[in-house]
C-alpha cells in the first residue's frame, strides 16, 4: 500500500487571496478534511517587521526579486512571508464601481468582466465584516449596506475638496479601525503604516489565526512552490522546493494557488499548464505624487494617514477618452513644510492610474526555479494620455481653492498593485481561469487573487480580491 499522504485541499501563499479562501473552505467543510498551506516565507514576527520594516518588501532594490527587463525602471513590489501583503498594505479598500467591470462596453478600452458588480456586492459586504472596515455613508460605488465602522475623519484640505467635489470626494474607506476592535486598537496616525506599530490595521497575523491554527490545516513555511503535475485535465500533485532547495512533492484533491500575479503565472508557466494566455499581460496601477503648498491653512485633523479618496479624474467622459484615476489624500504626519510659520501647510494626494493589460508584458522563466522574470515593456496608449492631461485637470481641480503652489512628481510609481497573468473569463479562448476562479484547462485548480482581473480598474484591489476569495470557495459547496 502507498504511504503518500492525500490532503484534501493544497493552498499555495497565505496572503489575502489564500486566507480569504481557506477561511470560507474551512466553514463549509467537514471536521475530517485535510489542508495543506504551503509558504515560500517565514512566520516572522510583529517585532520582526518592526526592527526590518524599511527592508522587509520584495523589490528590485534588495534583489529578493529582479524585474530583468533592460532599460525599463520598474519595480514589482510585495511581500513575502506569512500574512503576505498584509504586512504591506496601507489598508484602503474602495470598493469597484460598476463600470469598473465593464470597461469594453462602457468606454471602448480594454476588457468586460464575465462577472459584475452585483455578482460580488454581497461578498463585498461579507469582507468588509471581516476586516471590520471603516467608511462613510456615500459610496462612488452603488452600496445598500452601511460600513461596519464610522468613516476616519478628513484633513483640513480634504474638506475643503469636499465642499467643492460634494459628489465625489469621500472619507477613504479603511483597514485600519476608527475604533477597538477584537485584537486591534484604533489607528492613531502615526503614519508608518506598511508595519504598524501598534498592531491596528488588519491583518491576516492579527485577525485570521483562526483559519491557520484550526486543527484540520498543516502550515509548512519557508517551502517555495516551483510547479503543478498536471495530468489528464488534473492536478495530481505540486512540487516546492525546502530552504536547502530540496524537491519535494505533496498531493491533494483540490489545489489552490494564491501566490499573486508574478508568482501564480511563474508556477503555471513552469507546469507548462495547456493555455497561451498564462503569464501575459501583467500590469500594474500608475501612481504619481501632487504637493499641494496651502495658502494660510494649517492641514491638521485627520485621523489617519490616508484620509480621502476622490474620483474627480475618473469622470465617464475622461474615461472614454483616457484611462481615469483616483485621488487618495496621503497626508503622512512627517509632511512638515520648511518654511517658518507654514510648517504644516501642505496636503499631498497620491494620483493612481488605471492601465490595460499588454501581452507583450509578461512573466516568464529563469534558470532558477524559484526565479521568475518579468518582461515590462511600459504602460498603455491610455494609461499615457491620461498621465498627460494629468496638470491640466488637476489646475481645474485647484481653481478658486487657497494653494501657494503645486508640485508634481516626476516619478511613476505602481503601488504594488499587480494584476493579470491568469485572468478571468467566459472561455478557454480569452481567459484562463473561469467566473469562479477555477482553471479552464485543469478541473481541481483555483488560481485566486488579483491575477485574474480582466482590467486594473481605478480602485486598490484587495477588497475585491478577498470578495472573490469568499465567492470562490462558495461556488465549490453550491449544488
Ligand atoms: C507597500 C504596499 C502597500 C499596499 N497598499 C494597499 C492598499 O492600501 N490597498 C490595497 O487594496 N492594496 C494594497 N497593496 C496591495 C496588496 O498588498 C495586494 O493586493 C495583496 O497583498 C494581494 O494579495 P494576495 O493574497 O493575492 O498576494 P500576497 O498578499 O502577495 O500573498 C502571496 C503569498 O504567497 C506567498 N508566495 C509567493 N510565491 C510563492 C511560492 N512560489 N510558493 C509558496 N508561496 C508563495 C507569499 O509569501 C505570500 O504569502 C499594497 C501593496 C504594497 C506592496
Ligand atoms: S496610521 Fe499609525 S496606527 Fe494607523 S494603521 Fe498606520 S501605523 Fe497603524
Amino acid at each position: 500500500m502507498s504511504n503518500i499522504k492525500y490532503y484534501d485541499l493544497i493552498c499555495v501563499g497565505t496572503g489575502f487571496a489564500s486566507s480569504f479562501f481557506l477561511k470560507r473552505f474551512l466553514e463549509k467543510s467537514k471536521k475530517n478534511i485535510k489542508v495543506l498551506v504551503l509558504e515560500k516565507g517565514a512566520n516572522k514576527t510583529h517585532q520582526w517587521y518592526m526592527d526590518n520594516h524599511k527592508h522587509h518588501l520584495s523589490n528590485g532594490k534588495n534583489g529578493v526579486f529582479v524585474n530583468y527587463t533592460e532599460g525599463y525602471n520598474k519595480s514589482w513590489t510585495f511581500n513575502i512571508g506569512f500574512g503576505g501583503g498584509s504586512y504591506a498594505w496601507h489598508g484602503v479598500t474602495p470598493r469597484f464601481d460598476k463600470n469598473d467591470f465593464k470597461l469594453k462596453s462602457t468606454y471602448s478600452y480594454g476588457l468586460d468582466w464575465p462577472i459584475g458588480y452585483n455578482d460580488l456586492e454581497s461578498y463585498y459586504d461579507q469582507a468588509e465584516a471581516i476586516m471590520q472596515i471603516a467608511g462613510p455613508k456615500e459610496s462612488y460605488a452603488e452600496r445598500t449596506t452601511k460600513y461596519p465602522l464610522k468613516p476616519h475623519k478628513m484633513y483640513a484640505f480634504d474638506k475643503i475638496l469636499k465642499k467643492k467635489f460634494a459628489d465625489k470626494f469621500y472619507s477613504v474607506p479603511s483597514a485600519k479601525p476608527t475604533e477597538n476592535v477584537k485584537g486591534r486598537a484604533t489607528c492613531c496616525n502615526s503614519g508608518v503604516c506598511r508595519v504598524c506599530p501598534i498592531d491596528s490595521k488588519f491583518t491576516v497575523n492579527n485577525s485570521m489565526m483562526d483559519v491557520y491554527n484550526d486543527p484540520r490545516v498543516e502550515i509548512r513555511f519557508e517551502k517555495h512552490v516551483t510547479s503543478l503535475d498536471i495530468e489528464n485535465h488534473k492536478v495530481k500533485a505540486v512540487n516546492y522546493l525546502d530552504k536547502e532547495k530540496v524537491e519535494h512533492k505533496a498531493y491533494a484533491n483540490l489545489f489552490s494557488l494564491g501566490a499573486n500575479p508574478i508568482f501564480n503565472s511563474h508556477i503555471l508557466v513552469q507546469s507548462q499548464l495547456d493555455n497561451p494566455l498564462v503569464g501575459k499581460g501583467i500590469v500594474d496601477q500608475r501612481s504619481t505624487v501632487c504637493e499641494v503648498d496651502l495658502d494660510g491653512i494649517d492641514n491638521v485633523g485627520g485621523s489617519t494617514n490616508i484620509t480621502s479618496i476622490g474620483y474627480m479624474l475618473a469622470t465617464d467622459d475622461m474615461r472614454k477618452k483616457y484611462a481615469g484615476a483616483i485621488i487618495l489624500s496621503y497626508t503622512i504626519p512627517d509632511n512638515i513644510r520648511l518654511e517658518q510659520g507654514k510648517y504644516l501647510q501642505r496636503a499631498r494626494l497620491v494620483i493612481q492610474f488605471e492601465d490595460l493589460p499588454q501581452e507583450q508584458n509578461h512573466v516568464t522563466i529563469t534558470d532558477d526555479p524559484k526565479v521568475p522574470k518579468v518582461v515590462y515593456l511600459g504602460h498603455s496608449e491610455y494609461t499615457q494620455k491620461g498621465l498627460d492631461k494629468l496638470h491640466s485637470n488637476m489646475k481645474t481641480i485647484f481653481t478658486g481653492l487657497p494653494i501657494e503652489k503645486v508640485t508634481f512628481d516626476k516619478e511613476l510609481f505602481g503601488g504594488g498593485h499587480m494584476y493579470g497573468g491568469t485572468i478571468m473569463g467566459t472561455s478557454k479562448s480569452n481567459s484562463v481561469v473561469d467566473i469562479n476562479l477555477r482553471s479552464h484547462d485543469v478541473d481541481n485548480l483555483f488560481v485566486l487573487g488579483s491575477s485574474t482581473f480582466p482590467s486594473t480598474a481605478l480602485a486598490n484591489p484587495t477588497l475585491t480580491i478577498t470578495a472573490l476569495s469568499l465567492r470562490a470557495a462558495d461556488s465549490l459547496f453550491k449544488g
